[in-house]
């Protein structure tokens, strides 16, 4: 086995690392912890800074306009613009299993959140209202958050 095998959809040759990793990420959490408990729950939470009003997603611990620790956590609307897609073919090691995926950008009260989108890709339009969930998916206990178009 060398390391340029030929992708099966495509026929194009494709690099294989034959190093198999398998990575597992610790890290503190911090302030950050109050976001992946509502995470787990299925909400999605931004932060707020007190002092200047920025929002932000992902939630940091501090504002990066002010500088400003004093921050707040808020939940996230429901419902978002679609800004942008795309279908993910060559799909790294970790979702091999899994057929072709969309991945989003979803605009949502001022903020931009990535995520998959659950639909047909030449059912999907820029500017598109979506809902917005989270969702474990078969086999993986990392919550993901889910775009849906609504029609
Ligand atoms: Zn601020």
């Amino acid at each position: 086995m060398g390391i340029i095998e030929f992708d099966e959809k495509t026929g194009k040759p494709i690099l294989i690392d034959p190093r198999i990793f398998r990575v597992q990420f610790r890290s503190s959490l911090g302030k950050l912890e109050k976001y992946y408990r509502a995470l787990e729950e299925g909400r999605i939470l931004g932060t707020l800074c007190r002092e200047c009003g920025y929002k932000q997603y992902p939630p940091r611990s501090y504002c990066p306009r002010c500088r400003s620790k004093d921050i707040e956590f808020y939940e996230l609307p429901s419902v978002g613009r679609l800004l942008t897609f795309t279908e993910v073919n060559v799909k790294p090691q970790t979702h091999s299993q899994y057929p072709d995926y969309i991945v989003g950008v979803v605009e949502v009260d001022g903020v931009k959140v990535v995520g998959h989108v659950k639909a047909r890709f030449e059912d999907l339009k820029p500017d598109q209202t979506v809902e917005i969930s989270v969702e474990k998916r078969e086999g993986d206990e990392f919550p993901r958050i889910v775009f849906k178009p609504i029609k």
